[in-house]
């Protein structure tokens, strides 16, 4: 199955360092195979990267966007303007935006909706607390997340949306799940999207893995029959570590 290595780049690089860091990642790659790659940047940087990957085999993402076309609201970033960079995946409902930004699952829902509608493919984030986790409760919140998420979206398509399942105890602490706790609760997810899609369209989605996977831990995560890729915050910020995890995805994917 094919898969994606999507970087989230998350708050950091300004101007220079992004497409420094995005001319490193294009220089490095290796034949990617069946292997999606994509890195998300700031807004700021997403223009200049563009240029920089220039489809040399490295798509571009952003980080968030809003449900509306366009309009009055002040800060936000609409679906045909991130199209108008290039760009082709946009990151949704990220635990950090969730968590410091208020987004709820409607709001997710929305801006699924409009992301589709524009030919964007959106990264659904979902996944649960180390409280939530510790309360045996995270199927039943990642079942809410995906659901309300994705409630409405009458995909035909497998490739117009991709879910990344990041525990919320894993991103940036280092601490990662096994790969026995990431596929059980892959495994899960698929199971929802069999419900809401049929299994045609469920077999195909990209289920990625997100939370401190790194060079050491990529292989055995990725080896996971029901994982389909990464979402990498810290690691993204080093091409080299970055492109270690791609070539390992490379592997997996054959
Ligand atoms: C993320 O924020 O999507 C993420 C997975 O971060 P990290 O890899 O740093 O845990």
């Amino acid at each position: 199955m094919d898969m994606l290595i999507a970087g989230n780049w998350k708050m950091n690089t300004d101007l220079a360092g992004a497409v420094d860091l995005a001319r490193q990642v294009v220089e490095g790659l290796p034949e990617t195979g069946r292997v999606d790659v994509a890195v998300c940047p700031p807004f700021i940087a997403l223009d200049a990267v563009g240029r920089v990957l220039d489809d040399k085999g490295v798509r571009l993402g952003a980080q968030n966007m809003f449900y509306e076309e366009e309009g009055a609201y002040t800060g936000e970033v609409s679906a045909s303007m991130l199209r108008s960079v290039g760009c082709r995946y946009v990151i949704l409902g990220h635990s950090e935006r969730r968590q410091y930004f208020g987004e709820t699952d409607e709001g997710v829902n929305k801006k699924a909706k409009q992301a589709i509608a524009h030919s964007l493919v959106p990264i659904v984030c979902v996944g649960e607390t180390l409280e939530q986790r510790e309360a045996g409760k995270e199927r039943q919140v990642v079942e809410e997340q995906v659901r309300r998420g994705l409630e409405g979206i009458g995909s035909t398509s497998a490739d117009q949306f991709v879910i990344a399942y990041e525990p919320v105890w894993a991103i940036g602490t280092g601490r990662t799940a096994t790969s026995e706790q990431a596929q059980e609760m892959h495994a899960f997810i698929r199971e929802l999207l069999q419900d809401q899609f049929g299994s045609d369209v469920a077999s195909e989605v990209r289920i990625l893995y997100g939370g401190s996977m790194k060079p050491s831990n990529a292989p055995e995560l990725l080896a996971q029959p029901d994982v389909n890729g990464g979402l990498i915050g810290g690691a993204s910020l080093k091409a080299a570590d970055f492109l270690s995890i791609v070539r390992s995805a490379v592997e997996a994917a054959k």
